[in-house]
């Protein structure tokens, strides 16, 4: 039977496409194959990854003067490739961290360029933003980096930081598609497929075209942007299931009615789990500035750490799964995406109350 998943990522993904995509496992339509048995050239195929950008496209009302690249190498990859795209060898960028994918982040810019950090919330153990009055940007930066959603500490910044007419790139892995954005405030829109919308092994890279003509830095071809936007992101052989996957979530998460109506499913599935975790009298804590409490990553902690082992095994017997905390920052986390059903959240918060009156 299926459990309420709670994984952070790869991360539940919504039963109706499961079942598309196991009912069009042995034969796609009527092509005689299964569509990730066919050339990624072929018209079945290119059918496929046409609506699927067309679909994100609309989901995410992504206007017409930025490219839309599906490519491999997950959201790490892509924090490699940024610099190299976007910033001359050994330019300035700014750095803004709110928690560990924006240290990750800087991690793989620093060979390319003067990674200036230009605001963190570290020294506070990333339990918030640090108010924009304090960032120190620089005046000649190639772009401003943030992390739209920290997926690990829960993190999320609630409005568009202005940054000036800097780029601003942010990593929206962990919350793309969870309510309305306004894409042209952002320069390039990056992330992994796999938390919010569809499996891993694809990454949707959003990015305004003037950007693309930046010469960046000496790289290979299959590094460069400009050339996956060229060839429509088939450069070379694309993650073809994975590309078609992501294509029937975003089918399902607009048949549901698109982002507006995630906004308000999210809101409501986020403020039951932290109105549990509030009201529990300090059995459960989450140390995050309310303000800015992530909507789809709710690390919490109980009062007592000797409670984890049977809070995990409780839980899983109650049919909820993958709610173990990251190892860099224990206790729990529950990651409630977009193909999270209110109905899971509801079983969590129930089994949260009930643990806690055998326990408390
Ligand atoms: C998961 C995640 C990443 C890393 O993604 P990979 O696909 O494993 O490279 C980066 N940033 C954020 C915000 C994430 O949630």
């Amino acid at each position: 039977m299926r459990a309420w998943n709670f994984s952070a990522g790869p991360a539940t993904l919504p039963e109706p496409v499961l079942r598309q995509a196991q009912a069009e496992m042995l034969e796609w339509r009527d092509a005689g194959a299964s569509i990730v048995e066919l050339s990624h050239r072929g018209a079945e195929f290119i059918e496929v990854a046409q609506q699927a950008e067309a679909d994100l496209r609309r989901l995410l009302s992504v206007p017409d003067d930025y490219a839309v690249l599906f490519l491999q190498g997950g959201a790490t990859t892509q924090q490699a490739l940024i610099p190299l795209n976007f910033a001359a060898p050994g330019q300035t960028v700014d750095y803004v961290l709110s928690g560990h994918w924006g240290k990750t982040a800087v991690k793989q810019a620093r060979p390319y360029v003067a990674v200036n950090i230009a605001a963190s919330s570290e020294d506070g153990g990333f339990r918030g933003i640090p108010p924009r009055a304090q960032w120190q940007l620089s005046p000649d930066a190639a772009y401003v980096h943030i992390t739209a959603n920290e997926t690990i500490h829960g993190v999320e910044f609630r409005d568009v930081p202005d940054v000036g007419g800097v780029p601003l790139v942010a990593d929206f892995s962990s919350s793309i598609a969870s309510e309305p954005i306004d894409v042209s405030r952002y320069g390039v829109i990056y992330g992994g497929a796999q938390k919010n919308l569809g499996p891993v092994g694809i990454c949707f890279v959003i990015v305004r075209r003037d950007l693309l003509e930046r010469a960046g830095q000496p790289r290979a071809d299959i590094l460069d942007y400009r050339s996956h936007a060229a060839k429509e992101s088939m450069l070379n052989t694309p993650p073809t299931w994975n590309w078609y996957m992501l294509g029937l979530t975003v089918k399902w998460m607009l048949a549901e009615g698109g982002v507006e109506e995630f906004a308000r499913r999210n809101a409501r599935k986020a403020a039951l789990l932290y109105a549990e975790i509030d009201g529990s009298g300090g059995f459960y804590r989450n140390e995050v500035d309310p303000a800015v409490r992530s909507r789809m990553n709710v690390p919490f902690f109980l009062h007592d750490e000797a409670l984890n082992k049977p809070f995990l095994e409780e839980a899983k017997a109650a049919g909820l799964i993958a709610l173990k905390g990251h190892r860099a920052l224990g206790g729990m986390r529950a990651s409630i995406y977009n193909a999270m059903p209110e109905a899971g959240v509801q079983a969590l918060a129930d089994f949260m109350r009930e643990f806690r009156r055998r326990h408390g």
